[in-house]
């Protein structure tokens, strides 16, 4: 039997959800719009789009998870054999590695900081028809639809994308962030965490210039609570915004695990990354299956080759890097292309164990680490519950044991001055869902610390957040956006020919053993302009569609006749009006049940499979009456003081 159809009516807000991208990204970025921008060549303009609501916009073409990807339509689309036989789901558009792309080209990578800032100044807002929160800030702020701050200061505590972001905003709303950060550089764990080979350093401190030039102090090598005390900053400011991510390392509790040689996989990657020296012996098994799991593991590998390279093998000849997971291959929560390229550049992964004990010799010594099979991770209703087979053993030698199995927040610093900031777990502030102000009158929190661990650009929406936040409570004003939705529609609106086709081209990256002759030997290349510019072609611009006029047609179903997905279907008015409900009469009239269709009455409808719409335009093209416009939706936001 066919599944039921689910038949709606566009209303308010409809034609904004199908931008998939945009929805799924949690600053908004229209990525649609970036990508359509590449396809046309006009990669300043993209640059502009893609960095008007994100900060980090240079950071995330680098290493972005990517949630745009994984909700972009084009991956749902299915791909057919000449037979019309469905082979698989096609690939999204490579987003992430596109908006790489332009960033290379026009962000900070390219060109001073002060240059950057003053075409965003010039630039954004003419650039950007949809919403795009820096444009509006910039435009308000000179319509004075806004009433900027007068200028108090506002203390931020932590130098990551939570706390960065939030200086940004603070900045454009007219406030001055002063930024407190304990290690030498500011980025957070981007700077302290990502490894180089994935986020080059020169990135990370040209982008952070950007979000200086702004005119937001920064303090590193402070610790607040040791530096400066957390009373002086409530005394001394404003307000206080508390981004200090998630920094410790979790412990297993496992016997032997105390003691020298056994380190949290953030405590590791930090050493790597300030250069700090790290002796690891030869044999390192690394616990845990996710992308943290990954880094540690693919830089020991890294720092291994290294030091073979320059010690001319004396010390490390027969380096190996185990990375022991409880979840099988399938179920891992790393990335695929983290397990394929560290199964490239040789670590030994072994799926389905749990650790038992970190086995010392009677000198303390790390000697190796003892495992249990692990039969299941989780139970039926998906919540972590492992199972294990004592019966079931592995041994493992090891000089080294790096646990990379979560992060937690610290809140020690705050002493006696943070008495008021109430904690529901030990380390986790409570705060108000829609302010994030703690307990604590005037102090805020964002970032990793205010929703737990999760992805840069949540960091960054939450840190944009709270500005706008803070903004208020100091202001007494409220800050809100307004929207106007226009749909414009587009004069002879053509796609790349062949678009439909293109399969998702692969980014190019370094051999493996390329990526081992150095540590920071940057494992993707990027696209090239010929492939940017077909992978862009490929997007299904989503924010355009066809759009019916019911006066105009005639009825002749030749849009529906030439549609070569066959998501358009000609339906008779009453049946998807009658008795029996519009799911059960639309399927009875399309044959859905083996029942012939019924000959068309005077009122008809047009259902459209918002799920197969490729946006070809060959319906429009089709229509012998002009019956059929393809409309782009534009949302043009204006942020307002009340
Ligand atoms: C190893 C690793 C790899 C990751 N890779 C990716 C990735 O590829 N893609 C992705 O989307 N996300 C990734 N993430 C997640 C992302 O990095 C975090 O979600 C993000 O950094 C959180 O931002 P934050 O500003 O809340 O905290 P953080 O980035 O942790 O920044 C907090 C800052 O506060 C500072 N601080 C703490 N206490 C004090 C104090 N008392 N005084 C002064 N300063 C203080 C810290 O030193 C730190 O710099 C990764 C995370 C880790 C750990």
């Amino acid at each position: 039997m066919n599944a039921p159809l689910r038949v709606q009516v566009p209303g308010a807000g409809y034609h904004q959800k199908l931008v998939s991208c945009q929805q799924a990204c949690p600053v908004h970025t229209d990525a649609r719009g970036y990508v359509r921008a590449i396809a046309e060549g006009d990669y300043e303009r993209a640059y502009l789009i893609a960095r008007g609501p994100n900060p980090f916009a240079s950071m995330c073409g680098r290493i972005c998870a990517a949630p745009c990807e994984a909700a972009c339509r084009r991956g749902q689309i299915p791909v057919l054999d000449e037979a019309g036989a469905f082979v698989a789901n096609d690939k999204p558009i490579a987003i992430r590695a596109l908006k790489r792309f332009v960033c290379d080209r026009f962000g900070p990578e390219a060109r001073p900081a002060t240059d950057v800032l003053a075409d965003l100044r010039a630039h954004v807002p003419s650039a950007c028809a949809d919403a795009e929160e820096m444009a509006a800030l910039l435009r308000a702020s000179v319509a004075g639809q806004f009433v900027p701050a007068d200028g108090q200061r506002v203390a931020i505590v932590g130098a990551g994308p939570a706390g960065l972001s939030a200086a940004h905003d603070l900045a454009l709303l007219g406030l001055r962030p002063v930024v407190f950060e304990q290690e030498s550089v500011a980025a957070g764990m981007l700077a302290v965490g990502v490894p180089a080979y994935r986020l080059p350093r020169e990135v990370i401190r040209r982008e952070v210039a950007v979000i200086e030039a702004l005119g937001v102090e920064m303090r590193c090598g402070v610790r607040v609570g040791t530096d400066v005390s957390f009373a002086e900053l409530r005394r001394d400011f404003a307000a206080v915004i508390l981004a200090v991510g998630a920094k410790s390392s979790r412990s297993v509790g496992l016997p032997g695990e105390r003691g020298p040689r056994v380190l949290g996989g953030v405590d590791l990657l930090r050493a790597v990354s300030l250069g700090e020296p790290l002796d690891l012996g030869r044999e390192v098994v690394v616990i845990g299956g996710g992308n943290v799991a990954y880094d540690v593991a693919r830089s020991v590998v890294r720092q291994i080759a290294w030091d073979a390279a320059r010690t001319a093998a004396r010390v490390v000849r027969g380096g190996k890097v185990h990375l022991v997971s409880l979840e099988t291959l399938e179920e891992m929560p790393a990335d695929t292309l983290e397990i394929r390229e560290g199964d490239e550049e040789g670590i030994e992964r072994l799926n389905g164990w749990g650790p038992v004990e970190i086995r010392r010799g009677d000198d303390g010594r790390v000697e190796g680490v003892s495992f249990r099979r692990c039969s299941r991770v989780y139970d039926e209703n998906r919540r972590f519950a492992p199972l294990f087979d004592d019966a079931v053993k592995l041994e493992l030698r090891a000089d080294t044991v790096v646990l990379a199995v979560g992060q937690a927040p610290q809140l020690d610093f705050l002493g006696d001055g943070g008495a008021d900031v109430e904690q529901f777990r030990p380390g986790w502030p409570k705060s108000d869902e829609q302010t994030r102000m703690t307990t604590a009158p005037g102090v805020f929190v964002a970032g990793d610390l205010a929703h737990g661990t999760r992805l840069l650009i949540d960091a960054v929406a939450s840190g944009k957040a709270v500005a706008r936040s803070v903004y208020r409570h100091l202001t007494g004003r409220d800050l809100r956006p307004d929207a106007t939705t226009a749909h414009l529609e587009q004069e002879r609106y053509r796609r790349e020919p062949g678009y439909e086709a293109l399969r998702r081209t692969p980014i190019p990256t370094l051999e493996p053993h390329e990526r081992l002759a150095h540590p920071e030997a940057v494992v993707e290349i990027g696209y090239d302009e010929t492939a940017a510019r077909r992978e862009a072609s490929r997007c299904l611009d989503c924010g355009v569609t066809p759009v019916f006029d019911s006066m105009r047609c005639v009825l002749c179903g030749g849009c529906a006749d030439v549609c070569p997905t066959a998501c358009l279907k000609l339906v008779p008015l009453d049946a998807i009006l009658d008795g029996e409900g519009v799911a059960a009469a639309a399927a009875r009239t399309l044959g859905l049940d083996g029942a012939a269709p019924a000959d068309l009455p005077e009122g008809s409808a047009i259902l459209k499979d918002e799920d197969r719409c490729i946006r070809c335009a060959l319906c429009a093209m089709r229509c012998p009456v002009d019956a059929i416009a393809m409309e782009r939706v534009c949302i043009d936001t204006t942020w307002r003081t009340a």
